[in-house]
């Protein structure tokens, strides 16, 4: 038996077993070995029995009698009466009809359960029972409850636990002494044993302790190490060209904020270097990204050159220390410059020496979703036409006909197009993207180092890469999960939008809010519903999309015109829902979360939410935002499965429109997990650490840059190697 064996292997796993482990993601021994209780419960005070008090109890006692019986309906009950020197106690198990024979009487037990009053008499609710040993496992001490499934309970899983207890004993060492000494941290082995079965309430604490700084060491080293050696990368340097800016700005409908001024700002000084930009910018729904993207993206694709009379290169590294406002202030003033000086420009001569400029870079803009990647598409045309850039920019998309895609791909291959715009297509094999400068990605969290250097192997350098999320990562949990990247955050929206009036609603509150939203639609107003599931299943007792649709279809709002969407529709089929709703021709649109992001249809203003409480706060926030982006007022209506008051984190829905407090919120109640809305993507959860420990993540993160500092080699840590190279492929939010 070894840490890889699996865990058929272990004493007592047999195959139905170890298919419910593997439900729960446990086939090794080192996966189950690694996977840690949810909770505990404290048993480990062993009591006499006219001492204990109702509540959860420990008493040592034999067993004198057991009688099994049917009660009404098919209700089982084992009673049993259990003794000491000091009295004697009743014991109760429901629809447990082994239990009669499994007791044997007289023999001395540890007996852990709740004591309380049923049916007027004391006794103790189905309580754990096991014979008297000296490392008891489900009694008797502080007793670990582990993620359960269906048909595998916390004591089978305790129970092989107790078996590998050997193997846990004799795990190695992962991190380096001095920071064990240095941090005063449990040897590996002893917490890991600690953490299934604690010793006592201390040691469990020293043993979370020490987990905890493990996994936030491994992450941030893992961060750490990704952006050294991005630094030592080249990238292509991209001249800063203030007239082009100014030109930008001049022909935008609205004036920029102040953050999203900033934000390019910092996004021009990295360009302008040889070392790869690796920024994130993070800003609320509605907070103006895309403009931001595109005036980042201006400089990249603008024909450029290094001009004996004052380059612009030259005029940008004068600048380099001054505020964005020096630059981009008062630019409204300044709208002398006509469209006509840009065309000039981007028709080939320097201005300054007549000397034929060079081709611009190019730059891909990647969305999560064909239909967002379209209308950033047009977006952008809208944006750059102005200043006669708008043949530039180009779509590539799954979804495109044959000859339209290889039309594509022959003028990004020819530099023809110079800002590509599409889902992750864009850095297929196939596209040649030989002068690709910068990348964009908007929403999408999936994109690695691995993508990274592959878009360097086509190019010949690295690319510049600039991320932008709606998603509110706390700042906790950006520098431990993302400390690779450099972050930028818009934290203002433009002037004069509506908060959202956001309402939980009962079961019962339905047909009245069917009302409230058919009034809305009768005023020209469209709704968004949206469901967590396409289809019903077993596991997830909430309302499908398709259910749901047919339900308004048939009831509510039979008399309005309905669209479905969700993911499993060809691309084909989805673009034209979703264009339909774009141009009114569908009142409502019952979808899944696919239009999650930065979709944008101003005329829509409600949006329902069937089973809320199923989502993330900060998911449904990004999902809200969909109904807030114009001068209408918006409304989210959060539906219940029930009649319950609404939970308080559904509250905090209705009274906050700060996602960046809500994501706070959750991630104290959640974790994590709930801030992606993905809990499968377990990479990104720390089971241990919490991101509110800030001390342990300050030392954890200190640690880490030490490590680096002192030129350690990895490589004499084979534990921690192997689990920072696992965190270095997927903690990467770019
Ligand atoms: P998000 O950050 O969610 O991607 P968008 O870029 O889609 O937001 O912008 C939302 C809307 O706000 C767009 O219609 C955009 O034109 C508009 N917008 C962006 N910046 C400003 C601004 N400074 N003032 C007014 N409207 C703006
Ligand atoms: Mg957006």
């Amino acid at each position: 038996m070894t840490l890889d064996s699996p865990v058929t292997d272990v004493k007592g796993v047999g195959g139905e077993v170890a298919k419910k482990l593997a439900v729960l993601g446990v086939k090794t021994i080192r996966q189950l070995i690694d996977y840690y209780p949810r909770r505990y419960d404290d048993y480990s005070q062993v009591q006499q029995i006219n001492q204990i008090k109702p509540g959860a109890v420990t008493i040592k006692a034999s067993v004198k009698q057991v009688v099994g019986r049917y009660a009404r309906r098919g209700l089982h009950i084992t009673e049993a009466v259990a003794s000491d020197a000091t009295g004697s106690v009743r014991l109760i198990w429901f629809n447990q009809p082994y239990r009669a024979a499994s007791l044997k009487i007289d023999q001395e037990y540890y007996i852990s359960g709740d004591f309380g009053l049923r049916h007027q008499r004391l006794s103790i609710l189905n309580p754990s029972i096991e014979l008297v040993s000296n490392f008891p496992v489900n009694t008797a001490r502080i007793v670990p409850i582990y993620r359960e499934t269906k048909g595998l309970k916390s004591g089978q899983i305790r129970k092989a636990m107790r078996e590998v207890m050997p193997l846990i004993k004799s795990l190695p060492e992962t991190l380096p002494e001095w920071i064990v000494q240095g941090q005063s941290l449990l040897g590996r082995a002893e917490a890991v044993e600690q953490i299934h079965f604690p010793s006592s309430p201390e040691d469990l604490l020293a043993a979370r302790k020490r987990l905890g700084f493990e996994e936030v060491f491994e992450l941030v080293l893992a961060a750490l190490l990704n952006k050294h050696e991005l630094l030592q990368e080249h990238a292509v340097g991209i001249p800063f060209n203030e007239k082009l800016a100014r030109s930008f700005v001049s022909h935008l409908p609205f004036t920029l904020t102040d953050d999203q001024k900033r934000v390019i700002w910092q996004a021009y000084q990295d360009i302008q270097k040889t070392q790869p930009m690796n920024r994130l910018i993070e800003g609320d729904v509605g907070s103006g990204k895309t403009v931001v993207a595109a005036m980042v993206a201006l400089m990249a694709v603008a024909p450029h050159h290094t001009c004996p009379n004052g380059s612009e290169q030259q005029a940008a590294a004068s600048d380099n220390s001054s505020t964005p406002s020096l630059v981009l202030k008062g630019t409204t003033r300044q709208m002398s410059e006509p469209p006509a000086t840009t065309a000039r420009r981007s028709s080939g001569h320097c201005p300054k020496c007549g000397e034929v400029l060079e081709e611009g870079f190019q730059v891909a803009l990647m969305a999560p979703t064909e239909l967002l990647a379209r209308q950033h598409a047009q977006t952008i045309y809208k944006l750059l036409e102005p200043l006669g850039l708008a043949d530039k920019v180009g779509l590539l998309v799954g979804g495109l006909k044959p000859a339209q895609k290889k039309e594509a791909q022959k003028r990004i291959a020819s530099g023809d197009i110079r800002f590509m715009v599409g889902t992750n297509a864009l850095i297929q094999e196939k596209v040649d993207m030989h002068k690709l400068g910068l990348v964009i990605i908007d929403e999408q969290h999936r994109f690695g180092v691995e993508q990274r250097k592959k878009l360097q192997a086509k190019a010949g350098h690295m690319p510049h890469v600039l991320s932008m999320t709606a998603t509110p990562i706390p700042r906790s949990l950006a520098l431990t999960l993302y400390g690779e990247l450099d972050i930028s955050v818009i934290s203002t929206k433009p002037a004069g939008r509506k908060k959202i009036i956001t309402k939980t609603v009962p079961l019962v509150g339905r047909e009245r809010l069917y009302q409230d939203i058919d009034a809305q639609l009768e005023m020209g107003r469209q709704a968004f519903v949206v469901c967590p599931l396409i289809t019903e299943s077993d596991f997830m007792p909430s309302k499908s999309v398709e259910k749901v649709y047919m339900e308004l279809s048939k009831g509510p709002f039979k008399h309005r015109r309905l669209g479905l969407l969700h993911g499993r529709m060809k691309p084909a089929e989805k673009d034209a829902v979703m264009q339909a709703f774009i141009n009114q021709d569908i009142d409502v649109l019952v979808s899944t979360t696919v239009i999650e992001v930065g979709v944008d249809v101003p005329n829509a203003t409600v949006m329902m939410i069937e089973n809320a409480e199923r989502f993330g706060l900060a998911q449904i926030h990004q999902l809200r935002g969909r109904v807030g982006r114009s001068e209408h007022q918006g409304y989210c209506y959060l539906l219940l499965g029930d009649n319950q008051a609404p939970t308080a984190r559904l509250r905090a829905l209705e009274q906050s429109s700060d996602g960046f407090k809500l994501a706070e919120y959750d991630l104290e109640l959640r974790g994590p997990g709930a801030i992606y809305g993905t809990m499968q993507h377990g990479q990104l959860d720390l089971r241990i650490a919490k991101l509110t420990d800030t001390k342990l993540i300050a030392a954890a993160r200190a640690n880490a840059q030490e490590f680096i500092d002192r030129k350690e080699n990895l490589l004499n840590y084979q534990e921690l190697h192997e689990r920072v190279r696992h965190n270095r492929a997927v903690t990467n939010l770019n």
